[in-house]
């Protein structure tokens, strides 16, 4: 079909050679993900589909590259009159083209042979990598040449071109699904189940003081809390100094808080949560969820949103839900000897049954302003509570005062300007009101809330801050309100109660993001913490073995915060002397996590959030 001894070569020769080389390829990739996604091959028809839609999508970049190559022969051969040396640059040329793609599999970082190479290459500076690709293209051409050689005198001695290669690509099909490996692949969360039943707890007489964990997403403490408070603002970050422990806590790397909100959670790292990202993918056909594809497959962000768009085109990326976190958390672990209360925690929608009571958080951003219309606004609601008919209080929405906008903006703006929306959400917000009615109606002993985030204040207004004039004052004016309704909220719980406020990262204010970890914090105040005390050293691996030891229940050997002690650097002496640390092996039971995401009825307005910030393209 390719290769024909009597004349030249044609193009659609040229055509199906790119067509074959990125078939395998695909085949190649698809084994990859595989590889990535162990959980995939639990289920027969989802690893058919997952070949299927790879080696689909692959053939059609294929037919798409394999006309530009075709093309291509016509400005090889031009002008050269010799026939012999027509044909061989010829042949050489669909060899080329099939070896292409396969050249590209084998660069992917994540087959191991050449893990930096395609990193290097899209980080070089232009000239640099118009060299490597030019290198590249040459090594592509010879190897062309070499391989039309080899064909050439194979066909003198009689072997038919069609069957060699015909041979050739089977050869590497075989070699594909062989050699890249599928399964098994990392370590999956359910194999590090022990067997065996759960663990036997037995409360003792006297429960423990009640204790509530604030995540405010996104507080930073170098740059804004500390330099606030330092200039006499933020009096109640202030008393949580006086009062209590407090330093920066640090986080993961890359910094992305659902991911975080969930380590925060549940002591565990993102291996073993299950929790990657805010979306996690679909494809066509494949029932289970899909967490990573290969690098620099082009299957990540920057393709979905345009397969997306092709009419009837299913799904591809969906928000992550609490049924998908592999492990126990906190309300689930406290649960099992005192009533709990999970509240707006980031991705906890659809709302978990819990000994206590559960208010979905994450899905909607409900402190960003997302508002629902009529039945997807019924439908999420659902799933938003628990127990089923657990009343809340209703955001209040009212005019921003002229005063209110002027400390917000800087100067006088439309109350319907669209860059106020964040300040009119968490005016409305009843969180500081709401969670105290909530702790005290449950009487829970520990209760883990989300609270006024000033994350997406960083994001949007960041450019501003500091330069004098509009909006430089957002973020400070949003710590402020922060600052107000923990006020409120530390008056409403009384001096009995533990406050432990953490953030899941900070800001890097000189290039505008939280990528790449900048340090959380940890404020804590109540018995157990000294007051006035500065600890260095915490991180996000600590706070669940901290909530744990203070609530006197045993702590996991499965939580790496619990085996590296980090958590004694915030407890006081007298409290570390009073009692030893029960031990147990682990709180899992078979959870194991589902691999299939309940639908949510709004992913595409959570998407459309998430562009806003510039999480996600
Ligand atoms: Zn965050």
């Amino acid at each position: 079909m390719i290769l024909r001894s009597d004349s030249s070569v044609r193009p659609v020769d040229v055509w199906l050679a790119a067509v074959a080389g990125c078939a395998l390829a695909g085949l190649g990739i698809a084994r990859l993900t595989l590889s990535l996604n162990t959980h995939l091959s639990s289920s027969r028809a989802d690893l058919f589909w997952l070949h299927l839609d790879f080696l689909l999508v692959y053939t059609a970049a294929g037919a798409v590259l394999g006309g530009f190559a075709a093309a291509g022969t016509t400005l090889l051969v031009r002008g050269v009159s010799a026939e012999g040396l027509r044909r061989r640059l010829a042949v050489g040329w669909v060899v080329s083209v099939f070896l292409a793609p396969l050249a590209y599999l084998l660069l992917l970082p994540d087959l191991g042979w050449a893990p930096t190479y395609l990193s290097n290459f899209l980080g070089a500076a232009p000239a640099r990598r118009a060299g490597m690709l030019a290198v590249f293209v040459v090594l592509l051409l010879a190897a062309g040449q070499l391989g039309a050689a080899v064909l050439d005198l194979l066909r003198r001695r009689g072997a038919s071109p069609r069957i060699l290669f015909g041979a050739l690509s089977l050869g590497i099909a075989v070699l594909v699904c062989w050699q890249v490996p599928g399964s098994p692949g990392p370590v999956s969360a359910e194999t590090l189940l022990p067997e065996g039943p759960a663990v036997e707890l037995s409360a003792p007489a006297e429960p423990p003081l009640p204790l509530v964990l604030l995540c405010v997403d996104g507080a930073d403490l170098d740059d804004v809390v500390e330099p606030m408070v330092e200039a006499g603002e933020l009096p109640h970050f202030a008393r949580m100094m006086r009062e209590g422990t407090w330093g920066p806590l640090a986080t993961l790397n890359p910094t992305l808080s659902p991911v975080v909100w969930t380590t925060l959670a549940t002591g565990k790292a993102p291996e073993e949560h299950g929790i990657h990202h805010f979306l996690h993918f679909r494809l066509p056909g494949v029932r289970q969820a899909i967490y990573e594809f290969p690098l620099h497959t082009g299957w990540n962000f920057e393709l979905f949103p345009w397969l997306e768009k092709i009419p009837g085109m299913p799904v591809l990326r969906a928000p992550y839900t609490s049924d998908m976190r592999r492990v126990e958390a906190l309300w689930q672990i406290v649960g099992r000897l005192y009533p709990v209360g999970s509240y707006r925690w980031l991705l906890s929608w659809p709302a978990e049954e819990v000994h206590g009571f559960s208010v979905a958080g994450g899905i909607g951003w409900a402190q960003l302003g997302l508002e629902l219309d009529g039945e997807l606004r019924e439908e999420s609601k659902r799933h938003s509570v628990y127990p089923p008919g657990l009343r809340l209080m209703p955001p209040k929405r009212r005019e921003l005062t002229d005063a209110e906008i002027e400390a917000f903006a800087g100067e006088k703006l439309n109350p319907g300007d669209p860059r106020l929306k964040p300040l009119q959400s968490s005016l409305a917000d009843p969180t500081s009101r709401e969670l105290p009615l909530l702790i005290r109606q449950y009487d829970t002993r520990f209760t883990a809330a989300s609270f006024y985030p000033v994350d997406a204040y960083h994001h949007l207004f960041h450019a501003y801050r500091g330069r004098g004039g509009l909006f430089s004052g957002a973020i400070a004016e949003a710590y402020r309100q922060t600052d107000a309704r923990l006020g409120e909220l530390l008056a409403a719980l009384g001096d009995d109660t533990r406050v432990i406020l953490v953030s899941d990262h900070g800001f890097d204010f000189e290039n505008g993001h939280h990528t790449h970890g900048p340090a959380g914090l940890f404020f804590a105040r109540g018995p157990g913490f000294e007051a006035g005390h500065r600890v260095e050293g915490l991180s996000v691996y600590d706070v669940a073995p901290m909530v744990l030891r203070l609530l006197g229940m045993p702590l996991p050997d499965d939580m790496p915060g619990s085996r590296s002690e980090g958590y004694r650097k915030a407890l006081s002496r007298d409290f570390l002397a009073a009692s030893e640390p029960l031990h147990v092996a682990t709180y899992e039971t078979a959870r194991g996590g589902s691999h299939e995401s309940v639908e949510s009825p709004n992913s595409e307005e959570i998407k459309d959030v998430l562009k806003s910030l510039g999480y996600i393209q």
